[in-house]
């Protein structure tokens, strides 16, 4: 995982220096055609921005995760309780959607909107790993990793639809409690991700070019 410490010390979040005690995690996607974290780091990371503040963004052309607050530090990312329990994290979309009112949009390239998805939900698995053995989290209990769209109906976060609006329209076939599995099983057994054994590969009579 490719990690970028960028947090937005501008931000008044950052500078209101609150603290919770880290009892669970909560996934978003930033509901705009912006692949770019750092359009989002750089906009966001001002004494002015008071509408929010999460605790890192993960860039949809490289997968890149830039931290964008102390992970114990209280976010402005729910718009609800779950300030004060969950980190929150936001995936970056496609350049090639298009919203047309509400969670709905339309997608110009379905392939290329699929792999940024992909790539995201990829680097989100791996951070919420190593996020939950930091803070001795179960992916797996209730309520420890949910979404956005999630915590809206457990009354802990304001009525938004991400991030599974955007894997459904998309067809990816992703859901929370698939990702939740990922988590689990990225996390591995001990105290460092286990690497999966390496295949023998039956060595192949390469093809000479003629
Ligand atoms: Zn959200």
């Amino acid at each position: 995982m490719n990690l970028i410490k960028s947090i937005m010390t501008k931000n008044p979040c950052y500078t209101a220096g609150r603290k919770i005690t880290v009892k669970g995690l909560m996934l978003h996607s930033v509901g705009c055609c912006q692949p770019n974290a750092s359009v989002f780091v750089n906009n966001w990371n001002r004494p002015d921005y008071k509408n929010a503040c999460v605790h890192g963004f993960i860039d949809g052309n490289t997968g890149a995760v830039y931290q964008t607050l102390p992970w114990n530090h209280r976010g402005w990312q729910a718009g609800g309780a779950a300030n004060n329990t969950h980190i929150g994290v936001e995936m970056c979309e496609p350049a090639c959607i298009k919203y047309t009112g509400g969670a709905n949009f339309t997608c110009s390239d379905l392939a290329t909107a699929k792999a940024v998805a992909a790539r995201t939900y990829n680097a989100a698995v791996e951070l919420f790993a190593m996020l939950c053995k930091e803070y001795g989290l179960d992916p797996l209990k209730d309520g420890v990793v949910i979404s956005h769209r999630e915590g809206h109906s457990r009354g802990l976060a304001s009525n938004h639809g991400d991030p599974e609006h955007l894997w459904n329209q998309l067809g990816t076939g992703y859901t929370m409690d698939g990702f939740r599995r990922a988590v689990k099983a990225a996390m591995g057994g001990g105290g460092v991700a286990l690497l999966p054994p390496t295949p023998k590969s039956p060595s192949r009579p390469r093809k000479r070019a003629s």
